[in-house]
């Protein structure tokens, strides 16, 4: 399986994690179901042009102006460290688990030559003076995937008119004659440096081959990027299909807008967390609509996943503190679930599912228990550590310690100065026959 993955030149978006998170369902769906699975996602590291027109500035430029760093390769390279960092951090705070290879877009132009050589060879490209152009015309079908109408899109309406272009949806494959861009390497067509969706199918041949199962990304995707990434492959080893299965995520949706990152305002993970949201609300909330339907996202629909979410492991630690016998119907709501994640990935159905399993009358608590930490493979909310017993720190045992004197010589101001002193380090003491009883807040 091939995701498109993050361009890092900002920090991603929780709009881009709806899709990242759409993926990792999708990764863990299919472990599930027993497939052996290479998952891989390219970082995007050498600077996209700002348009999809192959003009416009370069991405990591710009970048670099807003941040005030002075050009050169060392601080674009800096640049793109910092925010593959940040979105590997940002993703394990999602609970995302890690792709099988993460490849950079800077450490494979080798092999995206190549692939431009065997495209060069087999008669797709043509050179103009921006460089090494697609031959869009010579593609059969290139509008097949995209359902594009080639004929009523009218010259310019997508991209700038490049006199030199046989059409004006050719798209470049190699750019020379840019002087200010930063990052370029030699190539048998000038030095310059890749067009944007030559990465992804150079990277996905490498690590899997000239013709694999599964290509995913997000929706906005599809018109352009994987429209050129299918005919650039194809183009490239003569093989059809290149992809077997497209998978597209539908976008999250802010105030009517796409969240795009060149809009400036956009929401990141540690925005949510700012505001005191556990970054596991998101994915909650995500799980709670279809991957083919656009998901609106607020404050408002936050805070409402945030209160399931922790309802949700408040549930199942109490199951698992009740003793109830085994009712042996386990399998059949194992069955029901498998059903559901495979129905098209249909996870708003499956976590209804886990919550009728919560209230099911046909289930004891253990049963109940061993079933949600299965469906929590899928989900990936972390339940199993609402199992865990918290234990305090010593600095609380010890205050504890000290309340428990003052009780006993009945001084109860100083009593309840420590219960309050307790509460401030996270942790409520209630009294009982046993003794003081602990409990994280
Ligand atoms: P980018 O870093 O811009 O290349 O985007 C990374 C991934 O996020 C791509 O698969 C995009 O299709 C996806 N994406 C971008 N914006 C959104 C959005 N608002 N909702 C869902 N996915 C998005
Ligand atoms: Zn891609």
């Amino acid at each position: 399986m091939y995701c498109c993955g993050p361009t890092v030149y900002d920090y991603a978006h929780i709009g881009n994690f709806r899709t990242f998170l759409f993926e990792d369902f999708l990764r863990r769906a299919l472990k599930r179901n027993g497939y052996e699975l290479i998952h891989v996602m390219n970082i995007t590291d050498v600077g996209h042009l700002t348009s999809d027109a192959d003009e416009g500035e370069d991405k990591l430029m710009k970048a670099l102006k807003r941040e005030g760093k002075k050009p050169s390769v060392k601080a674009m390279l800096e640049l793109a460290e910092y925010y593959t960092k940040a979105f590997f951090k940002d993703s394990s705070l999602l609970n995302i688990e890690k792709p099988e290879a993460v490849p950079k877009a800077t450490e494979h132009i080798e092999e995206m030559v190549e692939l431009n050589k065997k495209i060069e060879k087999n008669g797709y490209a043509y050179k103009t003076s921006v460089g090494l152009i697609f031959d869009t015309g010579k593609f059969k079908d290139y509008a097949k995937f995209g359902k594009l109408n080639l004929k009523a899109q009218k010259a310019g309406a997508r991209v700038k008119v490049d006199e030199e272009r046989k059409k004006p949806w050719d798209f470049a494959l190699w750019i020379t004659n840019q002087p200010s861009h930063i990052m370029q390497w030699q190539s048998p067509w000038g030095k310059g440096f890749p067009g944007w969706h030559l990465e992804c199918s150079a990277m996905s041949i490498k690590y899997l081959g000239e013709q694999f199962d599964i290509h995913c990304g997000g929706e906005d995707h599809i018109k352009v990027h994987h429209t050129n990434e299918i005919a650039q492959s194809e183009a490239a080893t003569g093989k059809k299909p290149w992809v077997r299965f497209w998978l597209h995520g539908a976008f999250l949706i802010m105030q009517k807008d796409k969240m795009s990152k060149s809009a400036g305002s956009f929401v990141k993970i540690q925005d949510l967390v700012d505001k005191g949201f556990d970054p596991l609300a998101y994915r909650y909330l995500c799980l709670t609509a279809n991957y083919r339907s656009k998901l609106s996202f607020s404050w408002k629909v936050l805070e409402n996943a945030q209160k399931s979410l922790n309802s949700f492991r408040s549930k199942i630690k109490h199951l698992n503190e009740l003793n109830e016998l085994d009712k042996n119907n386990k399998r059949k709501y194992a069955k029901k679930f498998d059903e559901r994640v495979n129905n098209d990935l249909d996870l708003p159905s499956a976590l209804a599912l886990a919550w009728s399993v919560v209230k099911a009358k046909d289930l004891g608590s253990k049963e109940k228990v061993e079933l949600l930490l299965d469906f929590d493979q899928i989900f990936g909310l972390k339940l199993a550590e609402s199992l865990k017993k918290d234990e305090a720190p010593k600095k609380v045992l010890k205050l504890i310690k000290e309340r428990e004197e003052a009780r006993k010589k009945k001084d109860w101001v100083a009593a309840d100065a420590l219960r309050d002193k307790i509460k401030s380090l996270g942790w409520k003491v209630q009294d009982s026959r046993e003794g003081p009883k602990l409990e994280k807040v």
